[in-house]
């Protein structure tokens, strides 16, 4: 998977091939241009020599090299900036070599792949770059001049794309130093997201049963008894209770009592569907909101979790079952969760004085 850093990198590769086209076209254009203008002004113009020797020849080795620029980008990714950085050099020199040859300041030329490898915050391709240019335009203009002139330009030529290459080293640190705190503040958001993350499920779960907890109830059934009072539908809260829950504890002690609540929570996850929601509502009380259908369905599946935990032998107990009351109550349009809640207890209270390990619907 790429990074956003990766991603950013090879924008910018796009960008410095388009550059590069853009360059090609701009050249094609003032050669076009050299090209009328010479046939309308210059008698003794060679229209054939000029478009051979500075018009097709150079344009032709020009869109080759961009050409295969472009496949290795699409081809062979990985390569891309080394063909990047190669593509700009040699396009200077070709420039350069066919298409400017008189005037005394094309080597200046060189300047673009200088650029292009700024561009790409290279310090080695720069510092290559810098070292090809200077190379090439003085063997070009010692090829060309008479040893005073040629001195003169030579310092000219390579003291400025010396300071281009200088300029470029500035810009590449700064670059590079805004990339090291776009990383770490791209790290520390992510960061941070994890831990909000966190602490968004600590402050909703409870820990012992790792179901939503009391205020996260409360806030879920505030939201369903709005959003049902605006769209009707199916909805039912169950109220659970562990019964005989004291003499638990009594006998095995606390530690003991906390696993068969576990026990009694992962019971009741495993039963809920996927529009339900449980929570532990404090102690060895549940709750369960359901919106999967109508009271004779919720109350299919509340005894489902009710028999499932009076199947569930558990070790710690030496084996034993526990066994779990529940009220259930269709929620009313326009009732409160208070009113709501109010009924379902209402229920197990029927329950536990009727026997207890039972389901009644008030
Ligand atoms: P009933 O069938 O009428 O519900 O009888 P009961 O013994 O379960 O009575 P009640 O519901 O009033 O008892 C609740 C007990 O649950 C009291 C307390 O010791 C125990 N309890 C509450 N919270 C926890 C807890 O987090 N862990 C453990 N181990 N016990 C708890
Ligand atoms: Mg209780
Ligand atoms: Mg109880």
């Amino acid at each position: 998977m790429s990074t956003p850093i990766t991603a950013v990198h090879n924008r910018w590769t796009r960008i410095l091939i388009n550059m590069l086209w853009i360059i090609l076209g701009i050249l094609i254009a003032g050669q076009l241009l050299t090209y009328v203008s010479k046939s309308l002004l210059e008698s003794s113009f060679s229209s054939q020599q000029y478009l051979i020797h500075y018009m097709l020849l150079p344009d032709t080795i020009l869109v080759s090299l961009l050409t295969v620029l472009e496949c290795i980008m699409r081809k062979m990714g990985r390569y891309a900036d080394h063909a990047l950085f190669a593509v700009a050099n040699i396009m200077g020199m070709v420039i350069t070599l066919f298409i400017h040859l008189s005037v005394t300041a094309a080597p200046l030329i060189m300047i673009l792949p200088l650029l292009v490898s700024t561009l790409m915050l290279n310090r080695r391709y720069l510092l290559l770059s810098a070292l090809i240019g200077i190379v090439f335009s003085s063997t070009l203009i010692m090829l060309q001049k008479e040893s005073f002139a040629m001195t003169g330009l030579i310092i000219i030529n390579g003291s400025i794309l010396l300071c281009t290459a200088i300029s470029g080293f500035g810009v590449i640190l700064r670059g590079q130093e805004l990339i090291d705190s776009l990383e770490k503040s791209t790290n520390s958001e992510k960061d941070l997201l994890i831990r909000n993350a966190l602490m968004d499920r600590t402050t909703k779960i409870d820990p012992l049963t790792n179901l939503y907890n009391h205020k996260t109830y409360h806030e879920y059934m505030e939201k369903l008894l709005v959003h049902s009072g605006d769209n009707p539908y199916h909805l039912q809260l169950a109220v659970i209770d562990i019964d005989n829950f004291k003499s638990v504890n009594d006998t095995y002690g606390h530690a003991t009592g906390d696993i068969a609540l576990k026990s009694v929570a992962q019971r009741i996850q495993e039963h809920i569907g996927p529009d339900d929601f449980a929570a532990r509502y404090g102690g060895e009380e549940f709750v369960i909101i359901l919106t999967g259908g109508d009271s004779d369905k919720a109350f299919e599946h509340v005894e489902k979790i009710r028999e499932s935990v009076a199947a569930t032998a558990i070790p710690e107990l030496d084996g034993r079952m526990i066994t779990i009351s529940i009220g259930l109550h269709e929620c009313l349009p326009g009732e409160t969760k208070e009113q709501a809640f109010q009924m379902a207890d209402n229920g197990l209270y029927a329950a536990k004085k009727s026997g207890k390990n039972r389901t009644v619907v008030q």
